[in-house]
């Protein structure tokens, strides 16, 4: 087969402990799905959960024990970062039912749902999408995949984010609305699910801005941590 022009390289993410790499398809978020960010965002923390995209090309890939780079981006006076618990599909599939949910997932990083709030926020008064707020490029840093049974129990795992080692936000999955199996129920109703897909499962409270020059440091126990610098 040839192209009109060089089709763009596979985006992948490096996985623990093997020479291959994870190639991503998509990447789901889930939104609000911690009750005190769902809180401080101006909402109860009772609702059905809800799906954003991001593009694969928005990635910025974190090599096993390096420091990633993240440029600040244009358009936003209010950068936040949002840590979260990375899920990487490994066996895809449509309503799947949260008892099998388990069984698709092929291992878990750690991630930044990166967001430009102050278009974020535009976006919803509008009724606009949220892309621009969420979707743009370099807004999604991640490191490893741990794969499932080299990972500790996520469901009971400490979260947090340091900006130049200062606590910004730190909280336990196991405060997440939804968790991961039921995550996987309602998302894979809307799309059928394929090997490649990540699904950032949301945020615990405490996003704020960070500005170039910042390092940010956040991890996941038993999946292990990320660092990135702003530039
Ligand atoms: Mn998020």
């Amino acid at each position: 087969m040839s192209f009109v022009f060089t089709p763009p390289a596979t985006v992948s993410v490096p996985v623990v402990g093997l020479v291959e790499r994870f190639p991503v398809n998509r990447i789901y978020c889930v939104g609000r799905n911690y009750e005190e960010h769902a809180k401080e965002m101006g909402f109860t923390g009772r609702e059905p959960p809800f799906f954003f995209l991001k593009p694969a090309n928005a990635l910025v890939v974190i090599e096993e024990g390096q420091t990633g780079s993240m440029p600040y981006p244009s358009m936003t006076q209010n950068f936040h970062h949002e840590i979260e618990l990375v899920v990487a599909i490994g066996t895809g599939g449509k309503n799947i039912k949260a008892a099998d949910a388990m069984k698709h997932i092929y291992g878990y990083a750690v991630g930044l749902d990166m967001t430009r709030r102050d278009l974020q926020n535009e976006a919803k008064k509008l009724g606009r999408p949220w892309d621009i707020g969420k979707g743009f490029d370099h807004s999604a840093p991640i490191g490893p995949i741990t794969r499932v049974a080299d990972a500790g129990d996520i469901e009971n795992a400490e979260i947090y984010v340091q900006v130049n080692g200062q606590d910004r936000q730190r909280s336990d999955t196991s405060k997440l609305i939804w968790n991961i199996a039921e995550s996987i129920e309602h998302l894979s109703a809307a799309w059928e699910l394929q090997p490649g897909d990540l699904i950032m499962s949301g945020t615990p409270a405490g996003v704020a801005a960070v500005v170039a020059g910042d390092t940010l440091m956040g991890g996941v126990a038993g999946i292990g941590t990320l660092k990135v610098n702003v530039i």
